[in-house]
């Protein structure tokens, strides 16, 4: 197999995954974070009713229109009307109604005018400024939105303002795409976990977490295989639990042309087909995507730590969008930003440094992680949160020049 660009890479993927059919209808109250799966509208109009957008006054424009500036118009108070109150009064000529924000308009009542604008004396009403057109100050009924239009569509994320939609909508029960289950493998004969000692020669399994939080993140639930040694049979095993439980499997390490490297081969034994095995990108150039009969979609990723992650980013997120619900247009978020330092590659694979992305005066810099930028070092992977992006042929860019950046907090 050949090796192919970032963007075929991307486009196999994508090809290769299949929106999940499951729903699931669970309460307004668990909805954060979830994929809406169905068109949500409203019988009602919003606002519901013409209300006050001020404290102040509810008068009829033509009554006070006439007025100049400086000339006082007075008006009799018939009426108060706090929110939550229906008005079943009508307000006619000469007359106003007392009226605080989000009070609903008595008939008759087509113009706000706020308090501090008049003077009250008694039972009477000194307009001090009369309003400047036919409807100042109104929240007209369905002006933000009409009965039974499309409120929310499904394929988005429920955040903060959905939620305040969905309630407004009184959907007090929300059906949502059900969470991916992703399998999670560290392979290799070194590997301990964080709570075993060290001893010469052993790496601490890292990928295992940082993967589970990159699933977490995602909104998806990990299902964690743990470590498993170099041995094809354990591999298989593990591999076989993973696709028969899980919408994707990720497994680290064992896909570049080591003598320990079976994932491929076993994979092909399981009867997985695999459409990609090398990227053109660095670091992250041994990936192995297979997909198996019953749907599950396999990720080999390479095991060191950095190289794991950038796949997870670059690929494996747009995977997890479209296979969650999330309808967009499943491309890397890029930022334009000024690069803070030169930027070096050998220009022969499309080369992803890490940084961070500072906004200064309105404008993005990126500024290269300090360290060795070396995929096998984590340690100044932390605290970044992009990843610039030197293209295939391009050996350098220089400080102050414009650099493609994939923004990993999007
Ligand atoms: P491999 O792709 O299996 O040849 O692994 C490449 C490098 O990544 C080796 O130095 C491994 O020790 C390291 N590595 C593999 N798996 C992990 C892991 N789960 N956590 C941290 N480092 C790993
Ligand atoms: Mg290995």
């Amino acid at each position: 197999m050949t090796m192919i660009s970032s963007q075929e890479a991307q486009s196999i993927i994508l090809q290769l995954v299949d929106v999940l059919n499951d729903t699931e209808t669970i309460s307004l109250d668990e909805a954060t974070g979830r994929i809406l799966a169905q068109p949500i509208t409203s019988p009602y109009d919003f606002p519901y009713w013409d209300n006050s957008a001020m404290d102040g006054y509810g008068v009829r424009f033509e009554d006070v229109s006439q007025g100049e500036q400086n000339n006082c118009m007075t008006l009799d108070i018939v009426a108060e009307i706090p929110a939550g109150i229906n008005p079943k009064i009508s307000i006619g000529f000469g007359q106003a109604c007392r009226i605080f924000t989000g009070g609903m308009l008595p008939n008759g009542v087509d113009t706000i005018i706020m308090q501090e604008n008049t003077r009250q004396e008694g039972k009477k009403l000194r307009i001090l400024e009369p309003p400047k057109y036919l409807g100042q100050f109104v929240r007209k009924r369905g002006a933000f939105y009409q009965a039974n239009d499309t409120l929310l569509s499904p394929g988005i994320k429920i955040n903060e303002a959905e939620i305040a939609v969905l309630a407004t909508a009184q959907c007090s029960q929300v059906t949502v795409y059900r969470r991916p289950r992703i399998a999670i493998l560290s392979t290799g004969n070194e590997l301990i976990s964080p709570s075993q000692t060290l001893e010469p020669g052993q790496i601490i399994d890292s990928n295992q977490y940082a993967l589970k939080a990159f699933i977490l993140k995602q909104g998806a639930i990990p299902i964690n295989l743990g470590i498993v040694k170099d041995e094809k049979e354990i591999i298989k095993q593990k591999i076989l639990e993973g696709i028969n439980c899980a919408d994707f499997v990720l497994s680290t390490g064992g896909v570049s042309v080591g003598d320990y490297d079976y994932i491929e081969h076993i994979l092909e034994e399981l009867g997985g087909k695999i459409y990609i095995n090398t990227v053109a990108i660095k670091p992250g150039k041994p990936l192995t995507v297979a997909k198996f009969d019953q749907g599950c979609l396999y990720f080999g990723l390479p095991g060191n730590p950095v190289s794991a992650l950038v796949s997870c980013w670059r690929f494996v997120k747009l995977a997890l969008d479209k296979l969650s619900g999330i309808k967009n247009e499943h491309q890397p978020q890029l930022i334009q930003a000024t690069s803070s330092q030169d930027l070096s590659s050998n220009g022969q694979r499309e080369t992803y440094v890490w940084g961070k992305l500072n906004l200064r005066n309105g404008e993005w810099f990126f500024e290269l992680a300090k360290g060795s930028k070396n995929s096998a070092n984590l340690i100044n992977l932390a605290l970044t949160n992009a990843l610039a992006i030197l293209p295939i042929g391009v050996t350098k860019i220089n400080q102050g020049d414009k650099v493609n950046v994939l923004f990993l907090l999007v």
